[in-house]
């Protein structure tokens, strides 16, 4: 910023110069006419010279540091002929500070700044090449402190021309950086000195840290810090903050620009900060201004529901449409409903929810601690964070189940009444969870440390009197309730003491005669056994007619126990076992129908007779071997119309044929059990003859598996596993062996609650398309057999739990046929030498542990199926035991996988491997992504598939598992267990 330009100055510069001899001014114009102030001076040939030019006052304008810059030309000594004795080629030059512009200055007054020295003096030469060798000097002079200063220049002998002189300033000038703006700024006094600077924000800018800048020396801006931010609703557009324009927002100064309102949101104002919500979308207080705007999620899809006696395992997909949100979580509602009235309570606080009931992040939950036998409607709600702001909108799914029979909790509170020397008597409280009408009680006691000699007595109140005790001696005592659905646990061991004769000898009179161990009362047991039977099963039935065989024994049952009434009440029944002459602890006893003489006696025992007009059959479900099975309707007078499977007898057929259809029913009559198919009932006294059983939506488990490859969870396929150990449970406690336990004759209802089914007489094997003749002449479903039973008929419930095995290794291979298509011949040979079917595609590793236990080649070794089913139960208590699966690579090796769809890896085609792993729907979609190679199809990911449209994680994990088998190499030998 200039000062002074002497060549700007139009008229005169009011210099002065002292004396009047040195100095002068040549009145010079340049082309414009604008006058050239030049001053010049060239006493070189005399001595003593000091010729000073003045300047008039100079205000600094506040700056305190200043720069002079002067051009100047300047004569050669040496050019000059004889001065050279006086000549000089310097000159000085000095300045004076003051506020105000006046003079008498004397010259010793000034302050020196410097010796002016040419870099260049010109010579007569030059001056004849009219060559002017201009010179440019810059001296700064600082700090000033005052308002202005004069300069001035010496001549002490030179030959000079002062071309021109100016006086500037430097600055920083004003500037725009990060939206603060800094102004115009004098630089600092002292040339290295940095000035700092405040900015200002622009307008509609703010900031967080208040911008600066440093101004040096050199004029220059350095250094910026903090900065401004156009505030929320503008954004920055060359160096100014314009504001969004409607349709666009910003929230914050922190953002960059303006954006368009993100989905489901808007705004019609300009400057907006934020955008609001279309119409039933909603934005959580927690939500970016940047996130769309969502809304709650629609109700969760294809529930369903296991029951598992009183457990409810409900398991769902997640909503077909999140509202836009991540956070999607579900609840339970629980509603317990009365069928016949129509109305719903809420469940009350007994039933718990594992693992909650509230906030469920995973699509499954189970419910325990139901009533037995029970509606309940389940809502599955799925929520979202905006769910709670549209309160209107409630998105749920209803589950109807009824929860199965359920035996009864343990007695726990056990206390002893009156005790004496041969006598103690207990009363104890009803269980918890009686899951229904406690028909009688069962207490076993025995003389401690004589477990295998014990008596039970039955009494159907809460109170009993043990009699015909020693004296002195301590009694362990059990007790358990019976309902419908068969007994509960025992309750813990109670011990309690007799009194010794001594204490007792003069109260006890009542002497009750020990009943022998092992006596033989075979009459009145049958008695008593046959009406335990038939309790509940029979008398009732007909449409309004009762059966007239109810109540009738049968003579040439045997019975190798004793029993007698218990004297003290006509309820108790009272029974003595030793050495496990009968089997324990069975809730009754199979009674082989073959003993009957008269078959048809038999079914009437056990069955009851139903009339056909309460009988609507509907449709043709299946074929049986006697004729077709249907489903139909069932309404007998007073009860509930249910839902039924009709078996019928086809017209024609001989005694033998009826005596074997009806033989099942007469077997089946005696089950009561919530995994054993359940029979309504007969038709015997009109044609069609008929067997009335419930009926099982989906039919027989094997081709529901198959129709559902891939489908079902572990914990599903455990659940099923649970309920068929569960019914083979009873029937081996009933001592009733299947002989032909294979997926195929289980049924599976609407729940997925699995019944064993298929029983028969000596036709049992007959009508088994899976039985094949052995060398013996009988009839045995090889691929399910244990092998003792294939060589030696060796049939029992052991052999039963080997068939058990072959039906989990189904059912987790969803209907897999067992060996593949080995032949039966080459199945038996492969056992007997030791090999087992190899593990299913993704099976939890304890799972095919069960099954090859169940496989051992010793029956005695095999599991019972009461362990089986604590151990089912356990792993779905515990879901995580089930998360370690067979790894593939100790799966594959064993040469029974050969057989099956798991090959070595040799496809030829994309096709074949796809059909080969029953994916062959995918072969299309493969193909037309470039998948056409197996080496191609080697390189797909989980990803990939995804993109391809393999969304059911089952089928994912199968091309995925066969993949990785593939590349796994295998080896080619059997590997015996
Ligand atoms: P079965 O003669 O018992 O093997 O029955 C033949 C077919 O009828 C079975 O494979 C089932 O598909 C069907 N079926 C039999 N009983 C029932 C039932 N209680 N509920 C539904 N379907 C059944």
């Amino acid at each position: 910023m200039n000062l002074l330009d002497s060549r700007t100055v139009m008229g005169d510069l009011g210099w002065i110069a002292f004396p009047k001899n040195g100095w002068e001014e040549i009145g010079e114009v340049d082309e414009n006419y604008a006058p050239i102030h030049t001053y010049q001076v060239c006493k070189v040939m005399e001595q003593n010279q000091n010729n000073w030019l003045l300047t008039s006052w100079i205000s600094n304008e506040g700056a305190s540091r200043i720069f002079i810059e002067l051009k100047f030309t300047l004569r050669d000594c040496n050019s000059l002929p004889g001065g050279l004795g006086t000549c000089k080629e310097t000159f000085n030059m000095y300045y004076f500070e003051s506020d105000e512009n006046g003079r008498n200055i004397k010259e010793n007054q000034y302050i020196k700044i410097d010796t002016i020295a040419a870099d260049e003096s010109f010579t007569e030469l030059d001056l004849g090449d009219r060559v002017m060798k201009l010179n440019t000097e810059v001296r700064d002079v600082g700090p000033l402190s005052k308002k202005g200063f004069y300069l001035a220049f010496q001549d002490v002998g030179a030959c000079i021309a002062l071309v021109s002189v100016r006086v500037y300033y430097k600055k920083c000038p004003s500037v725009v950086r990060h939206l603060a703006v800094f102004p115009d700024t004098i630089t600092g006094a002292d040339s290295s000195q940095l000035l700092e600077v405040s900015g200002s924000c622009v307008n509609h800018s703010v900031t967080d840290e208040p911008p600066k800048m440093h101004c040096s020396a050199e004029g220059e801006w350095l250094v910026p810090i903090g900065k401004c931010m156009c505030k929320a609703g503008y954004e920055e557009e060359n160096g100014t903050c314009q504001v969004c324009r409607p349709g666009f927002f910003k929230a914050s100064p922190h953002s960059q620009s303006c954006s368009k309102c993100p989905p489901h949101s808007y705004t019609h104002e300009e400057a907006s900060t934020s955008c609001v919500c279309e119409k039933d979308y909603f934005r959580r207080e927690s939500d970016p201004p940047t996130m769309a705007c969502t809304r709650p999620p629609s109700a969760p899809r294809n529930a369903i529901s296991n029951v598992n006696e009183t457990s409810v395992f409900l398991e769902w997909i997640p909503p077909a449409d999140t509202g836009g949100r991540k956070d999607v979580s579900y609840y339970i509602a629980c509603k317990k409903c009365n069928s016949h009235a129509g109305v719903c309570d809420e469940c009350g606080g007994h039933v718990r929810y594992l693992p909650q009931q509230i906030g469920l992040k995973n699509t499954s939950v189970m419910m325990v601690d139901l009533l037995a036998h029970t509606n309940y409607t389940f809502e599955i709600e799925a929520v979202n964070g905006v769910s709670d702001l549209s309160p209107g909108a409630r998105q749920y799914v209803s589950v109807n189940v009824t929860t199965n029979q359920a035996a009864p909790s343990p007695v726990t509170n056990v206390k002893k009444g009156k005790i004496a020397k041969n006598s103690i008597s207990l009363s104890w409280q009803e269980p918890d969870r009686p899951n229904g009408i406690i028909l009688e009680y069962e207490i076993k006691y025995f003389e401690k440390d004589q477990e295998t000699s014990y008596t039970i007595i039955k009494s159907k109140e809460t109170t009993i009197t043990a009699e015909g005790l020693k004296p002195a001696s301590v009694y362990v005592f059990q007790i358990r309730a019976r309902t419908a659905a068969g007994y509960g646990v025992f309750s813990r061991r109670f011990e309690f003491e007799t009194i010794p004769v001594s204490v007792a000898a003069s109260s006890d009179q009542s002497q009750i005669p020990i009943i022998a161990v092992s006596v033989t009362v075979g009459v009145i047991l049958l008695a008593v056994v046959i009406g335990f039977l038939l309790s509940g099963s029979c008398c009732d039935c007909g449409c309004g007619r009762a059966s007239s065989l109810c109540a009738v024994a049968h003579p040439s049952l045997i019975w190798r126990c004793g029993y007698s009434k218990a004297k003290q009440d006509p309820e108790e029944e009272k029974m003595h076992f030793h050495n496990g002459h009968i089997k324990l602890p069975g809730v009754r006893t199979y009674i082989d129908p073959h003993t009957y003489e008269d078959p048809n006696q038999a079914v009437h025992e056990f069955a009851k007779e139903i009339e056909a007009s309460c009988i609507t059959i509907e449709r043709v479900i299946g074929a049986g071997e006697f004729g077709e099975v249907c489903s139909g309707r069932l309404k007998l007078p007073g009860k509930r119309e249910l839902p039924v499977a009709i078996k019928t007898l086809k017209v024609g057929y001989t005694e033998k044929q009826r005596r074997d259809f009806l033989g099942e029913a007469s077997i089946m009559g005696q089950f009561d059990h919530p995994n054993i198919i359940h029979l309504e009932g007969v038709v015997t006294k009109s044609k069609p003859v008929m067997i009335v059983t419930e009926y099982m939506e989906n039919g027989s488990l094997d081709t529901f598996l198959k129709k559902n490859d891939g489908q079902f969870t572990v914990i599903q396929l455990v659940g099923m596993l649970r309920g068929i150990a569960a019914g083979m449970k009873y029937l081996s406690d009933m001592g009733y062996v299947h002989r032909d336990l294979a997926a195929r004759n289980i049924l599976i209802n609407s729940n997925l609650v699995c019944k064993v089914s298929d029983f028969g007489l000596s036709r049992v094997l007959e009508d088994d398309p899976e039985a094949a003749y052995t060398t013996r002449g009988g009839k045995i479903p090889i691929r399910w057999t244990a092998p003792e039973a294939i060589a030696f008929r060796k049939f029992t419930s052991a052999s039963d739990v080997w068939s058990y095995g072959i039906v989990m290794w189904e059912v987790v291979s969803y209907g897999e046929r067992p060996y593949w298509e080995m032949t039966n011949q080459d199945v038996i040979k492969a056992v007997e030498e030791g090999y087992r079917l190899p593990s299913p595609m993704d099976c939890p590793a304890a799972l095919y542990q069960l099954m090859l236990d169940c496989w051992q080649k010793d029956r005695n070794s095999r599991p019972k199926f009461d362990e089986i089913v604590n151990m089912l139960d356990k792993l779905i208590r515990n879901p995580s035991s089930l998360k370690t699966l067979v790894n593939a690579s100790s799966r594959v090796p064993n040469l029974l996988a050969e057989h099956g769809s798991l090959g070595s890896g040799a496809y030829r085609s994309v096709g074949e491997w796809l059909e080969a792993i029953k994916m062959g729907r995918y072969t299309e979609i493969f193909m037309e992504n470039g998948y056409s190679s197996m080496d191609a199809v080697a390189q797909v990911t989980l990803e990939d598939l995804r993109r391809l449209g393999v969304t059911l994680v089952g089928h994912q994990k199968k091309i995925m598992n066969s993949l990785q088998e593939m590349k796994v190499q295998l080896v080619n030998g059997m590997v015996p267990l």
